[in-house]
């Protein structure tokens, strides 16, 4: 469930009638909320403090949210209250009266509006009494662990983080794999690929990257296949390799940041023999999406300003001027087989890099 720091010891989970209740001192409320907000499954969440349950208390409570969001600018409001400790002296109606009464003498700028408010104020008479208002939004969607666990290949760029976060987003265990050309590609390009990793694992409560060293494999595919080949049987032996990791660490498919005909690796043909060879299913949450809508999600995760960082990617070094627009499956299996990579591709899982 929720991943706060482990040494937090004075923050308290605690869940009662399908609420989840967090107690912190309120100097811990900001990281709260930044784990809040990359909180997957979670419609929504208010910041309050618990006062005591006695009617004189919930009404200066009622006033000084009143008196706050009045100093932020609201003018009109309402009072939804709610009692499920029964034992309380008045009813949920009467609170509202009350509450509402005692707000509007206390602050002359406010007024009550019942049909459309600026705001709501909240009171909730449990074990304790609540008061808040205003509220955040969550990210939605399915509590990520609900649907399996799927591999995604991670690249440097825009597309990929976006690609995870969203199937994080259908509840899926996000992994990742990420393949690069030491020495051909910097250290630095690692480290911005690690830094997307972070913050695609920050909302899927971590995750696993496997780095890879494809060197081997791309100078064989360069020194023997045709140029405008090299980038479609690049991506097939990542997919293979992609597929290698994903059976061993248990990920049921594999996830791609690709959308259709976004660059010539992703033409229909293209994707067909990329992914021709591997059995699992390739999830490619972003195939119809267009490029704006990506950054403007990019940029909502918080991936954007790594993914521009000019470091250079192991495909990009590589392209041909020329790539192939619309690969047949035979042609590039034979191809494929005649470069022999089995053993560089070994070599490659072999000695990946493990990064929690
Ligand atoms: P992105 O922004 O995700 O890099 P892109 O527009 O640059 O996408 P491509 O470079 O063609 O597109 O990559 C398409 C997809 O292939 C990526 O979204 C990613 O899933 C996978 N991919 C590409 N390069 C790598 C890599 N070096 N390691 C792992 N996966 C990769
Ligand atoms: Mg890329």
């Amino acid at each position: 469930m929720l991943k706060i720091n482990e040494n937090e010891k004075n923050v308290k989970l605690r869940t009662t009638d399908g609420r989840f209740f967090i107690e912190c001192p309120q100097e811990k409320s900001e990281m709260v909320e930044d784990v809040l907000s990359r909180l997957i499954g979670i419609s929504g969440w208010a910041k309050t403090a618990a006062c005591k349950k006695t009617v004189d208390d919930v009404l200066a409570a009622c006033v000084e949210e009143g008196k706050k969001i009045s100093a932020a600018g609201i003018k009109t409001f309402k009072i939804d209250a709610r009692r499920t400790d029964k034992s309380f002296p008045i009813s949920s109606y009467e609170i509202c009266c009350q509450a509402g009464n005692a707000i509007i003498n206390a602050v002359k700028e406010l007024a009550v509006d019942i049909h459309s408010p600026q705001d709501v104020i909240k009171v909730e008479i449990r074990e304790k009494a609540y008061v808040y208002s205003g509220g955040k939004k969550g990210l939605g969607g399915l509590p990520v662990g609900s649907a399996g666990r799927g591999l995604l290949l991670l690249s440097g760029g825009i597309d990929s983080p976006v690609a995870g976060f969203l199937m994080a987003a259908r509840g899926m265990n996000v992994d990742a794999v990420h393949f690069h050309s030491y020495p051909y590609t910097s250290l630095e390009a690692k480290q911005k690929v690690i830094n997307l990793a972070k913050i695609t694992g920050s909302y899927c409560m971590g995750i696993r990257l496997y780095i890879l060293n494809f060197t081997g494999v791309q100078m064989r595919i360069k020194e023997r296949a045709p140029a405008p080949w090299t980038t479609v049987l690049l991506r097939m032996a990542m997919m293979e390799a992609a597929e290698k990791t994903a059976v061993k660490i248990k990920c049921k498919c594999l996830i791609t940041g690709e959308s259709l005909s976004q660059v010539a690796s992703q033409t229909i043909e293209n994707l067909t023999c990329a992914q021709n060879r591997v059995k699992l299913p390739v999830l490619r949450p972003l195939i119809g999406a267009n490029k704006e809508n990506i950054i403007r999600q990019s940029e909502r995760i918080g991936a954007y300003k790594i993914s521009i960082l000019p470091y250079e990617d192991c495909c990009t070094l590589f392209t041909p001027a020329h790539p192939v627009l619309h690969g047949g499956v035979a042609e590039a299996n034979e191809l494929y087989e005649s470069l022999e990579l089995e053993p560089l591709i070994e070599e490659a899982l072999k000695n990946h890099e493990l990064v929690k």
